[in-house]
């Protein structure tokens, strides 16, 4: 698993952009190998994530019955989409940065149960392997009311299985509460460094937390060894699965629903932009994937990761994708953005959107806890940093010069830009406790 050791010298060399990256300059990439027929040659296509929906449906009495604050919604875990016209006001009057078009919040950062976009994919895998073996020991037929699910019986199946995950935090979450409500055993390797906060939810719902010295890949890699030399055990492997992505790209069936809702068109005369954080790159994929089936070249999605660990860029950009990660340019990948602190990206993943992705681009920490602070007091709404990096793609996309150039390829209007739409997708938020919120938030007010 480890990288072979590439030479931050010869890298810098061959990709003159590293340079900048290493300075942890925010940048903004225009991906050269976004195809208009980008969609052609995926190896998922739109039934994929059609099918993944149904299994979801199939679960939702039993979610609505066990999660309670999804009855509402009939156990189907879907956030609201909100417009931020004052957000847009706020960042204007604070800068001279002139922001086209109508500004909106995907806000997956208010999902039920998990509080981030984890409960998409993480919750979808662990359903799914809930199904398969459940269906596979005759305990249960597709027909059937899952809510029997719930049942004691059931419990003590899905009991003799376990689930193992590794973690910065959000997905150990959504995978543990989803895994523990179940009956699994569930054990979420954690980096030392993750919330502690997340580590004391996950306990208080029965989920055995075990912390590791170092960083992400190293919490990941003991989970692999651990459920590799474990008998009916699942590991959540969150760089390779494909799971965790079409439950990520669900998310754009019920995109589409509110775009007609809130009169929202998408077509030549009306771009719509998306910009997705970016950690492994499962969930921004996962979504990118979904919304150019949906609405195919009309859609623009841009990820966003930390300057101080852009490893899709890194990987995309050299081609080399999970072979090089950005300790090999001299990045050590801290950063207040725990969702995105990611080093090296997704090998699967990374190759699958090359044809789909716009561009990445790169936002300091301060940015986003700016960006916080803005976003509370001109919409209330209560964000973690990493979902911040979304919001930061509105303001600083308009303002590079990549991305006029990228607005002239694609042959996008004045008007159009006028018309366009632009959607932030918050990661994250609801669940972090109110101490630990004004911490971030005394962190973006102007003195
Ligand atoms: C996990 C996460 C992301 C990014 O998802 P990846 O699948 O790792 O790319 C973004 N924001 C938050 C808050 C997250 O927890």
């Amino acid at each position: 698993m480890n990288s072979p050791a590439f030479s931050k010298t010869e890298l810098i060399k061959k990709f003159p952009l590293l340079e900048k990256l290493n300075r942890q300059r925010e940048l903004t990439w225009i991906n050269p190998l976004l195809s208009p027929s980008g969609n052609e040659k995926l190896t998922l296509q739109r039934a994929d994530i059609e099918q993944a929906a149904a299994r979801l449906q199939r679960f939702a009495p039993y979610i609505a019955q066990v999660f309670p604050e999804t009855a509402e919604q009939g156990g189907i875990i879907e956030s609201p989409l909100v417009a931020i016209a004052d957000f847009k006001n706020a960042v204007q009057k604070n800068s001279d940065a002139m922001l086209q078009g109508s500004l909106w919040q995907k806000c997956d950062s208010h999902l039920p149960i998990a509080g981030s976009i984890k409960a998409r994919g993480g919750i979808y895998e662990i359903l799914f392997h809930a199904e398969k073996i459940a269906l596979a020991a005759g305990k249960l037929k597709i027909e059937d009311d899952y809510n029997i699910l719930a049942n004691e019986d059931f419990q003590e199946f899905f009991a003799q299985h376990s689930i193992v995950v590794g973690s910065t935090g959000n997905l150990g979450l959504s995978i543990g509460i989803m895994s523990a409500k179940l009956g699994f055993k569930v054990s979420v390797h954690m980096s030392a460094d993750a919330r502690q906060w997340k580590k004391d939810v996950l306990r208080s719902n029965g989920v055995n937390v075990i912390e590791h010295e170092g960083d992400y890949g190293k919490a990941v890699e003991h989970g692999r060894k651990q459920a590799l030399a474990t008998e009916k055990c699942h590991f959540v492997d969150d760089e390779n699965s494909q799971q965790l992505f079409l439950g990520y790209s669900i998310a754009a069936l019920h995109l589409q629903k509110q775009l007609i809702e809130n009169n929202i068109l998408v077509d030549a005369e009306h771009p719509l932009f998306v910009y997705l954080p970016c950690g492994v790159g499962g969930a921004p994929g996962g979504i990118t994937f979904g919304i150019k089936q949906l609405f195919g070249n009309h859609v623009h999605c841009f990820f966003a990761e930390p300057t101080a660990a852009p490893c899709m860029l890194l990987g995309m950009h050299t081609g080399l994708h999970d072979e090089v990660c950005v300790q090999d340019i001299g990045l050590d990948g801290l950063t207040c953005a725990d969702g995105l602190a990611v080093g090296r990206a997704s090998g699967f993943v990374g190759k699958f959107i090359e044809p789909l992705l716009s561009g990445i681009y790169t936002v300091a920490d301060q940015r986003l806890y700016d960006l916080l602070t803005v976003l509370q007091d001109s919409e209330g709404l209560k964000l973690e940093p990493s979902a911040l990096a979304s919001n930061a793609g509105i303001v600083a996309l308009q303002n590079s010069q990549e991305f006029l150039e990228y607005v002239k390829q694609q042959k996008i209007s004045l008007q159009a830009m006028a018309n366009s739409n632009h959607i932030a997708w918050a990661t994250g938020g609801r669940m972090v406790p109110d101490e630990e919120y004004q911490q971030y938030y005394q962190k973006g007010v102007k003195s």
